[in-house]
């Protein structure tokens, strides 16, 4: 069909993807390619992938996310074929056709209009219904036997992590967010991971125990990181918010028992510090710790905020033990700035590619209330500079004397420190204490610390 017309709300949306065409049969340099799910009707929504030149490509992605109420004009329109090889990347929809976007022979503007509303509103109502859904239980219970293959879920969220940025080996930098859910059909919550940036940056807005979601053709599939069976989001998956649909309110009533600051099995999910409620003394987070681990090889993990004083906090030793060098590509730890990763099955280290370090906080604190003593709690990375009130930049280029100064911004004042406490593992024999934050609780102590950061700002 020629000069088609559609309109549509937008409720899912992928990463743009960049590569060299050089060396394909359009020979025009890079081109990008970005895809998002339309939807038009209570039933109906359809695949639309965007191509064209990078540049091209990002305007759009970054103009129009999950909710924009968009019209396609003049797409080329294609028969899905079962077979074809874009098909799994892409959820399955509802037409047996899929829209093609090419720069400069279709166009996607935003849909200014009355209808606007009535469009939007299908945001949030399923596209199907819940009937195809599987208990969390009956999932787990049968995750073998489940192997590739996609089921329904309705879960509602327990915990949602903070943003964390990843380096792939081959060097692409990636945004990411963990989060948990469960159904009431199981005490385990499952953890699953976001990487589409859109979804990233949607989900800052999810509550814990609040919201609701509906996930269409998740994924079981042996996780080699996690080295078992595991649920996912894939590229096919569909998620969908449904606050209003009855079930829902079923499904929030079920998970009101869960403990709300506890985290299940992912270790590298970061809980915000901001959704942290629990209020724990020393004494409590050892007692917690010492109750057997549930599940064989899971982790412990909690978070929760106890008032202390700081006792002790590493800054005025040498550079080496309060800095960590890593590659940034293999993550193997590197003993200088200056020196390269050694790595020989590494790019950075066989020199394929420019070696690049990173370089982090890695500050030991320790804590004490009227019940006892945290020693060598972690104080890392970004949360260390927000702390400090510099960046590891920063602290580098400073004196010894300096350095040593910054602590005396926390040491023997009370503060209310939020920490993600990781229990033993039989690897590691020793509990880990995060540090996510670090609020003083007198004003005075505050104000000095906005004193030393706008000084090193000037
Ligand atoms: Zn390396």
């Amino acid at each position: 069909m020629q000069n088609t017309f559609i309109i549509g709300v937008i409720i899912s949306t992928t990463n743009v993807r960049t590569f060299d065409a050089t060396q394909t049969k359009f020979n025009k340099g890079e081109r990008s390619v970005w895809s998002f799910i339309l939807r038009d009707s209570e039933k109906d929504f359809i695949n639309v992938t965007v191509w064209g030149n990078t540049e091209f490509v990002k305007k759009l992605s970054s103009t129009f996310n999950i909710g924009s109420v968009v019209e396609v004009i003049s797409p080329k329109i294609v028969k899905r074929q079962p077979n074809d090889r874009n098909e799994q990347f892409i959820p399955s929809t509802s037409s047996p056709f899929t829209l093609i976007v090419n720069e400069g022979i279709a166009l996607i503007q935003k849909h200014d209009a009355p209808t606007h509303e009535q469009y939007k509103n299908l945001l949030m109502q399923p596209v199907k219904s819940v009937t195809s859904v599987k208990s969390l239980k009956a999932i787990l219970d049968n995750i073998e036997a489940l192997c590739d293959h996609f089921v329904d879920l309705l879960v509602v969220v327990t915990f949602i992590a903070d943003t964390r940025n990843i380096m792939t080996r081959d060097g692409r930098a990636l945004l990411c967010r963990s989060f948990e859910v469960t159904d009431g059909s199981t005490d385990n919550a499952v953890s699953l991971i976001l990487w589409e940036k859109d979804w990233v940056e949607r989900s800052a807005f999810w509550e814990p125990k609040r919201t609701v979601l509906f996930l269409i053709d998740a994924r079981i599939a042996y996780d080699e990181y996690k080295k078992k069976m595991a649920l996912s989001i894939s590229r096919q998956t569909l998620i969908m918010e449904c606050p209003n649909i009855p079930q829902a309110a079923e499904i929030r009533n079920a998970v009101q028992r869960y403990d709300p600051d506890s985290i299940c099995s992912d270790p590298f999910a970061v809980p915000n510090p901001d959704t942290i409620t629990t209020v724990m003394t020393v004494q409590q987070i050892t007692e917690k710790l010492q109750k057997k681990v549930t599940v064989e090889g899971e982790r412990l993990q909690f978070a929760a905020i106890v008032k202390v004083s700081v006792t002790e906090m590493n800054l005025d030793g040498s550079l080496q033990d309060v800095i960590s060098i890593k590659c940034a590509l293999c993550k193997k730890v590197v003993t200088d700035v200056q020196d390269s990763c050694m790595n020989l099955s590494c790019p950075a280290g066989n020199g394929i590619r420019t070696p690049l370090n990173t370089t982090k906080f890695n500050i030991k604190v320790n804590l004490k209330d009227d019940t006892g003593y945290l020693i060598g709690c972690r104080l890392i990375g970004d949360v260390a500079e927000r702390v400090l009130g510099c960046t590891v930049e920063e602290f580098q280029a400073m004196t010894v004397e300096n350095r040593g100064e910054l602590k005396w911004l926390y040491l023997l004042e009370k503060c209310n420190v939020c920490l993600h406490i990781l229990g033993p593992t039989s690897a590691f024999p020793r509990a880990l204490y995060n540090i996510l934050s670090i609020q003083p609780c007198s004003e005075e102590t505050e104000e000095a610390i906005e004193q030393t950061t706008a000084m090193l700002e000037n």
